[in-house]
């Protein structure tokens, strides 16, 4: 496979001047054309060698550090060659050209740990953790995504996978002796397998979630009735005029996505329809849909009108029951004479005069906070898609179980198929080509 690859090259380090700037080579002719561009100097591998860089007349480009990796021991799996010069763009832009003159092609982005990936040195739950901690905002996030890295969300979801198939086999053997009861074919050690196996995965699901959050920021959702300011604030808090503002109620009615930065945490806010009972039938999907965000939601900012705090709280008390930590906001503080008798009932802000917004801030971090300790320990980071896979393979688990206990093996065994190849999708044992493009064209280039 390693044979049919050409050699790629860009730079690895990030755009700007720096000390150090790294253009790196990877594959089979890596070495050959760094020889090239190293004034012929020949590289052997991992000694640092300090070299000039030339170009095709022989004419000085830089100098610096020549390492050359050798196939398999190297980040791709391939023949890797690092040229370290000065870190200045022009210098690494004429080295790139230099290195494609001679005959590799520039590459993709996420395409050096795509090799990785080929060559069977990282896992698609690893190769992603790269991307992961390469963009982490925080110490806490590196440290998740770095033991992502180190295999610890793969051993997990692998170990279970692993069981699945055990199971996986019991279970078609037993469909060859369908005339014997199951319990007479070890039917109740299978069964208690496909237990531990389905609390192995919703811990493993439960850590993946915190992972989803310290890698994608928390999930807020923006509800409340018509025209009590959601708009309003949401632009207040992002600072924008993406939202459109009116005075007619339930203008709204489409989802509107904003993401924010707070003290380097990621909220995602999606204000929705006014939730309320409507014969429009626009507005009543604008609901549907926004009942579904506040599924998915980790924070919803319920918004009252403060000069009628009562008016629709109990119908959205009801809509956010499953939300972990609804925040009740009374907006247009300024409307009212002393907006504190409301207070026990929400906190007081306006949208107009920013009245209450830096003790909102303030919530919205100590929030954060809870959840990035909650997220610490011994987690890693995961990824939407990864949540995605462990809630499928969990659905299928369960569907094997209620099978199993109508000693329906042929149901079983197709739920516990399912299951498996969900969890396979995790570490890309069972990956589409079209989700590896996916993933890896969200790399940066020289990743
Ligand atoms: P939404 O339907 O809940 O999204 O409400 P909008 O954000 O569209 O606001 C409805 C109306 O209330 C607009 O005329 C806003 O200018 C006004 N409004 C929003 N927030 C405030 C506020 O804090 N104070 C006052 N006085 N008016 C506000
Ligand atoms: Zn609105």
């Amino acid at each position: 496979m390693t044979d049919a690859r050409d050699t790629i090259v860009a730079i690895a380090t990030a755009p700007g001047a720096g000390g150090v700037g790294i253009v790196r080579l990877s594959g089979p002719r890596a070495r050959a054309i760094a020889r090239e561009v190293c004034a012929g100097k020949p590289l052997r591998p991992r000694l640092a060698r300090h070299v000039r860089f030339v170009d095709a007349d022989g004419a000085t480009i830089d100098d610096g550090i020549a390492l050359h990796f050798r196939a398999p021991a190297s980040y791709t799996g391939e023949d890797v060659v690092e040229l370290q010069a000065h870190g200045s763009r022009a210098v690494l832009q004429l080295l790139v050209q230099r290195c494609q003159a001679l005959g590799a092609r520039g590459a993709r982005p996420g395409e050096f740990s795509e090799r990785a990936f080929l060559s069977g040195k990282l896992d698609l739950a690893q190769a992603e953790a790269v991307a992961d901690l390469i963009a982490a905002g925080d110490a806490t996030a590196a440290r998740a995504a770095r033991r992502a890295l180190d295999g610890e969300f793969s051993r997990r979801s692998d170990a279970i996978a692993a069981e699945l198939l055990a199971l996986r086999v019991h279970v078609e053997a037993a469909i060859d002796f369908a005339d014997e009861p199951l319990d007479t074919l070890g039917g109740g050690p299978l069964r208690r397998r496909l237990d531990a196996a389905i609390d192995a995965l919703d811990a493993l699901l439960a850590d993946a979630e915190r992972g989803r959050k310290l890698r994608d920021g928390l999930h807020a959702v923006i509800v409340g009735p018509p025209n009590v300011g959601k708009s309003s604030l949401l632009n207040a808090l992002a600072g924008s005029d993406r939202a459109i503002v009116t005075d007619i109620a339930g203008t709204t009615r489409d989802l509107l996505r904003e993401t924010i930065r707070i003290d380097g945490v990621e909220l995602t806010l999606v204000d929705t329809a006014g939730l309320r009972e409507s014969g429009d039938v626009i507005e009543r999907e604008g609901m549907r849909r926004a009942r579904a965000e506040l599924a998915s939601a980790d924070l919803a900012l319920v918004v009252l009108d403060a000069r009628a705090p009562d008016a629709g709280r109990a119908e959205l008390q009801a809509a956010v029951a499953g939300v972990p930590t609804p925040l009740w906001l009374l907006n247009k503080s300024d409307l009212v004479e002393d907006a504190a008798p409301a207070a026990a009932a929400g906190l007081p802000v306006s949208a107009r005069t920013g009245a209450g917004l830096d003790q909102l801030h303030e919530r919205l971090r100590a929030l954060w906070q809870g959840q990035a300790a909650d997220a610490a320990g011994g987690a890693f980071t995961a990824r939407g898609r990864h949540v995605d896979a462990l809630r499928r393979a969990a659905t299928e688990l369960l569907a094997a179980r209620q099978a199993l206990a109508t000693e329906s093996l042929d149901l079983a065994a197709e739920a516990l198929r399912a299951g498996h190849d969900a969890l396979g999708e995790i570490t890309g044992r069972v990956a589409p080509d079209d989700l590896l493009g996916h993933i890896f064209s969200s790399f940066c280039i020289g990743k």
